[in-house]
């Protein structure tokens, strides 16, 4: 029997939204849980600012020297793409429990079902007048390590390095710092304003601190409360004043404002107030956990630990929620094991009247810690996820429909399409009057001056909405750049992931802002299009533009003339390396910002130089887009060495990593190549396809350096490759 529509089997339905936000400790944990058994209709996203995130009981250890970056720190982003978890890299700025929205400063805000919120917590800097303005505060790590690396660790002979606080993140942090730069003249103080350092351990425990403390020179000031911090020094309460040079602040944990903004009940610090089940006392569908939550019915001090243990009952409790089944109690333990690092490979362990020193500890405590990381770094290979039976209960599910009927519901559509009108005017509204939505067909300018058109779609290449709209809108403005057009409208074509219409509806909002954040720039206007919904996402726009006075060729390349790239390669073999599991997030988000620069200003300055042709490098390869510039008569000479590839892109190819285009674009050329010349892993870049890529420009060799003296003058990282030469042949060294 012929396979037809209806043999198909209908494609699972997305039906509700959690969104964890925040990729601390209890978040990382509940979000590999909830992948190994999933939900079926449930898509699970995930928030945060950065694609790394630091687990706290190894920081020490990284600024020691004892441990490298990735050693120390989660790739949410590979995470989130093993579990098929979409991963959304930005802040929120604002929670609205009425509405179930999260806000952003850069994006329309997302609806959620279920939210859970794991963001930390910040030292706090706002209680000591000039503390926010002079101190770097330990958290958020990530400017902390950068202030590290570019900043602190080269500080000069008999500089001054002050720390303020007196917790066991503070010691650790100062006995680290006096580790690896024990080797220099510099003094570091540690100022504590308790009478005495680590309150709560064991007396036992913070006499072998104290001792670490002087034995690596730190000089502890006990009883010392900074009242006010100025530019190189600290004014200490009782009116005494000391000198620093750098300041780090590590002082008690304080909550982000936006969780008491939000109007949900905080306790007296503004954390989030909790019950047992980990959910908001305000709002049932808000759960949170770790440092930004306090459990009214057992309140603790902020630690890592705790998060840590909150994480599988999280995962229970998120899972029983959408369910609809009964959630699990979490009563947290009263006492923790504490393992302190001493700066060198020593640590001490304090539990109640219990403690310990020695190398074994510091042995007993990287162990511990790199069995937590292993579950990260080696996340096990995941079953057949056909979803379980179980759906969410609030929203049911039910076949979905093909032709013209899978498409969002028009109540939908069009509240989405107002909102956009409203927040993008310029981007929506032409200036000869139609608007996105308006009318079946848009009417679009006379040709004259002369309308170009194209079009390009993608797959959902990146699971973020909102950046996959970004991306698809600047690749298919590409097209239009690189033939030296001005972009002027834009129709959009959308499949959408099958799913319950307010599911669809966040969804293609989320799409279509990015891609109106992107049209705003390029003063294109987005006059409409067809959405439907498919077994995945995709995202294509047919653009139109107008002339300039100078068009760009794409042909018409003369021998001698210099071949320009206006973009490191390599975003085929980096997105191919995530599908295996084998990509770093932070390669990954370098791949992405490339993809979202735009070609607009390349071009430009590609129509003042007098380019002979111009091409933009997408799904041939830059081999392939080459080839077609060359046409049958000429051929090139191409210097690897001057062609930039993206961070991560070398480490792919050499692990044998290739994109599923790969083997075409070589057959595309492969007849153009000299026969003796060989696809080394460093020219297999040649070959590799490229989503948003830059220009490849053609320009006179005389006028070469000034143009790409001008790319750089405007931060474009251009570059001559290579040559055109008379012989037909492709040729590389
Ligand atoms: C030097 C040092 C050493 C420490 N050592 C230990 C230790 O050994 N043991 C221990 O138990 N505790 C330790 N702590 C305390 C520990 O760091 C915290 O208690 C722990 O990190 C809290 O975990 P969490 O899950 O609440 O959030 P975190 O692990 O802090 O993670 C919060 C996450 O939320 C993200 N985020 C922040 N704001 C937003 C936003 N607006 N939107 C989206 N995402 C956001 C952040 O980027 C981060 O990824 C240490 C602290 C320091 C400073």
């Amino acid at each position: 029997m012929g396979s037809g529509p209806s043999d198909m089997k209908p494609a699972a339905q997305l039906a509700s939204d959690l969104v964890l936000v925040g990729g601390g400790h209890a978040h990382a944990l509940a979000l590999r849980m909830l992948a190994m058994a999933p939900v079926a209709g449930l898509r699970i996203t995930l928030v945060s600012p950065a694609t790394h995130t630091p687990y706290s009981g190894m920081l020490p250890g990284l600024l020691a020297g004892h441990y490298s970056f990735a050693e120390t720190h989660i790739d949410l982003a590979a995470l989130c793409a093993w579990a098929g978890v979409r991963f959304i890299r930005t802040s929120i700025t604002g929670l609205d429990p009425q509405q179930k929205t999260i806000a952003f400063s850069d994006r329309p805000p997302l609806t959620y079902d279920a939210l859970s919120i794991d963001i930390g917590s910040q030292p706090d800097t706002a209680s000591v007048p000039g503390a926010a303005e002079f101190s770097t505060p330990v958290k958020p790590v990530a400017a902390l390590w950068s202030r590290w690396q570019n900043t602190l660790s080269g500080l000069e002979s008999g500089a001054r390095l002050a720390i303020v606080g007196g917790g066991a993140g503070s010691v650790e942090l100062a006995l680290a710092i006096a580790h690896v730069l024990s080797e220099r003249n510099l003094a570091i103080d540690l100022y504590c304003g308790a009478p005495q350092i680590l309150q709560g351990y064991n007396p036992r425990a913070r006499r072998r601190v104290e001792r670490a403390l002087i034995d690596h020179g730190v000089h502890l000031h006990v009883d010392h409360r900074v009242a006010r911090v100025k530019a190189n020094a600290l004014y200490l309460q009782g009116g005494a004043k000391a000198h620093y040079d750098e300041l780090l602040w590590c002082t008690g944990a304080s909550a982000s404002p936006w969780l008491s903004d939000s109007g949900l009940p905080v306790d007296d610090r503004g954390f989030l107030a909790i019950t047992d089940t980990l959910q908001s006392t305000g709002s049932a569908a808000v759960f949170a956990v770790g440092d930004c939550a306090t459990q009214i019915n057992h309140p603790r001090p902020k630690a890592g630990v705790y998060a840590v243990r909150q994480g599988p009952v999280l995962a229970n409790n998120l899972r029983a929620y959408v369910l609809g089944q009964p959630l699990k109690s979490h009563a947290p333990q009263k006492r923790f094991l504490s393992l302190l690092s001493l700066g060198d490979k020593l640590a001490v362990a304090d539990r109640g009247p219990f403690s310990a020193s020695g190398a074994w500890v510091w042995r007993w405590k990287d162990r511990i810690d790199r069995e937590f990381m292993r579950r990260f770094s080696h996340p096990p290979v995941m079953p057949d996820t056909t979803p379980s039976s179980s759906v969410p209960a609030a929203n049911p599910i039910q076949a979905p429909c093909g032709g013209c009927g899978a498409k969002l519901a028009p109540a939908e559509l069009s509240a989405v399409l107002a909102g956009l009108r409203q927040r993008y005017p310029k981007a929506t509204q032409a200036d000869n009057g139609p608007t996105l939505g308006s009318d079946d067909a848009a009417v679009v300018m006379t040709p004259e001056p002369m309308l170009l058109q194209s079009v390009d779609s993608l797959r959902a290449l990146v699971s973020d909405p909102y950046l996959m709209g970004q991306i698809a809108a600047n690749h298919a403005l590409s097209d239009l750049y690189a033939c030296g057009s001005t972009p002027v409208s834009a129709q959009a074509l959308v499949t959408l992931p099958f799913s319950t219409a307010h599911v669809g509806a966040g969804d293609l909002e989320q799409m279509l802002a990015g891609s109106l954040s992107i049209f705003e720039k390029a003063g294109c206007v987005l006059l409409g299009g067809h959405s439907m919904q498919g077994p995945e996402c995709q995202l294509g726009f047919v653009v139109n533009g107008l002339s300039g006075e100078r068009s760009l060729p794409k042909h018409g390349l003369r021998p001698g003339d210099s071949l320009i790239l206006t973009k490191p390669l390599g975003t085929g073999l980096l997105f191919a390396a995530q599908m295996q599991g084998r990509a770093d997030g932070g390669d990954i988000e370098a791949a992405i910002e490339s993809m979202l620069v735009s070609n607009a200003v390349g071009a430009q300055l590609a129509v003042e130089h007098g380019a002979t042709a111009v091409t933009d490098v997408t799904g041939f390869g830059l081999a392939g887009h080459l080839i077609e510039m060359l046409g049958e008569e000429a051929g090139a000479s191409l210097n690897l060495a001057a062609v930039s590839l993206l961070p991560g892109a070398n480490e792919a190819i050499t692990t044998g990593i290739h994109s599923s285009g790969f083997a075409g674009n070589y057959a595309l050329v492969a007849d153009r190549c000299e026969a003796d010349v060989a696809v080394t892993d460093a020219a297999a870049i040649l070959f590799d396809p490229q989503t948003s890529g830059g220009l490849l420009i053609g320009v006179s060799a005389d006028r070469s350096r000034a143009l790409v003296q001008a790319l750089n003058d405007q931060g474009i990282e251009g570059a001559v490759i290579g040559v055109v030469t008379e012989s037909p042949a492709l040729v590389w060294a």
